[in-house]
């Protein structure tokens, strides 16, 4: 049985404390700790969990075997650094840090280490429409991959949520995505402002991110926040001889009065539901057989923050924005999603 202890009892802390206790097998959640301390005595008495006063507490902790982060993301450098240090792995929910300088030291930590300890929660890698359109390009099938279009459509946002954050918080997941399913990275990130959707105030929305990858595919993101029918990720690649796409939102057609009803999930909650039990699962097994992490890498976290950053520099500049990456460490070299 896995130990794991939760630094971060908000939201998606809540939500991975919920799958590690009910829907997940070989692992336990023992220990938890926030910085809104009534919120982690009240989730960590009801799963009989050790409530810590800090994250360094938690890690240092004999009975946690491994550490999920996920906590808000400044914070996110000094327990995944705590975690190496404790020579225990982490899985921390994106980003890694909010840094590329935070994120390189995280890189010179585990290679100090000597072995891979982190896991980024970029949950897209483990959801079954993504691993099957990432089997239909690795086949050949529609020969070499070209373009790839996407869109990432949110019914709304919360009021705190502010323009780089339609880069930095949700185009970083199709960022994951992409280096993910062509094994490339990231060469220049260009950023088009369409006219003004007004559902969204003085919102920049939507935006259309471009992206060059250094194989020559060219990916375009459409993120629209404010678009009110629901959550809806698509993606179609394009490739020599045909395309490969996601399918619809939802398993189920409804058919009557004349039209066909489709049910578009409510939010990334409803859509990628099965891809976090499958994330944290395979993450579980993966440290339960003494092994390392198999998902998202911190080299991983930090190449798409080095795309984030460039997409941020992009939309505020209106330029092409090229990125180059340090020289990837050996540890990561055969890093798999
Ligand atoms: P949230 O509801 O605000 O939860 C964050 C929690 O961490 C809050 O309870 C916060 O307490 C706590 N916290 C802040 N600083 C802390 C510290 N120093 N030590 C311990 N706990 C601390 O946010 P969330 O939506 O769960 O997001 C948490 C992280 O998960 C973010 O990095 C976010 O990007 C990521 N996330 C990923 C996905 C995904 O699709 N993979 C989806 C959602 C969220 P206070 O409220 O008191 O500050």
């Amino acid at each position: 049985m896995l130990k794991v202890g939760v630094i971060g009892t908000g939201m998606i802390g809540q939500d991975h404390i919920r799958r590690l206790t009910t829907v997940l097998n070989g692992v336990a959640v023992t220990a938890v700790t926030d910085v809104d301390t009534a919120v982690a005595a009240d989730v960590g008495g009801r799963i009989g969990a050790t409530v810590h006063a800090t994250g360094e507490e938690l890690v240092g902790d004999p009975a946690v075997d491994a550490v999920l982060v996920c906590s808000w993301g400044p914070t996110h450098e000094q327990y995944v650094l705590a975690a190496i240090a404790a020579g225990k792995p982490v899985f921390c929910e994106k980003p890694l840090a909010t840094t590329q300088e935070a994120c390189l030291r995280i890189l010179d930590a585990e290679a100090a280490h000597g072995s891979r300890l982190v896991q980024v929660g970029y949950m897209r890698r483990f959801d079954f429409a993504y691993r099957a359109l990432k089997m239909a390009v690795d086949s050949g099938e529609i020969g070499l991959p070209l373009m790839m279009h996407c869109a990432h459509r949110n019914a709304s946002v919360p009021p705190f949520y502010r323009g780089d954050m339609a880069i930095t918080d949700t185009a970083v997941h199709e960022i994951d995505m992409v280096r993910w399913m062509f094994g490339a990275e990231v060469s220049a990130v260009r950023v088009l402002v369409p006219r003004h959707n007004r559902n969204g105030g003085e919102l920049e929305d939507p935006l259309l991110l471009i992206m060059e990858m250094a194989d020559g595919v060219i990916v375009d993101v459409e993120v629209s926040v404010n678009i009110r029918y629901g959550y809806d990720i698509r993606g179609e690649i394009v490739g020599e001889n045909g395309t490969a796409s996601l399918g619809g939102p939802a398993p189920v057609a409804v058919r009557r009065d004349g039209r066909v009803g489709v049910p578009v999930p409510a939010d990334w909650r409803e859509r990628f539901l099965q891809a976090y039990d499958v994330e944290l699962q395979e993450w579980v097994h993966a440290i339960s057989l003494g092994g390392q992490p198999l998902g998202p890498s911190a080299w991983d976290g930090y190449a798409a923050a080095a795309v984030s950053d460039a997409g941020v520099e992009a939309l505020r500049t209106g330029n092409r924005v090229l990125i180059s990456l340090v020289d990837q460490p050996k540890l990561y070299a055969e890093a798999a999603g």
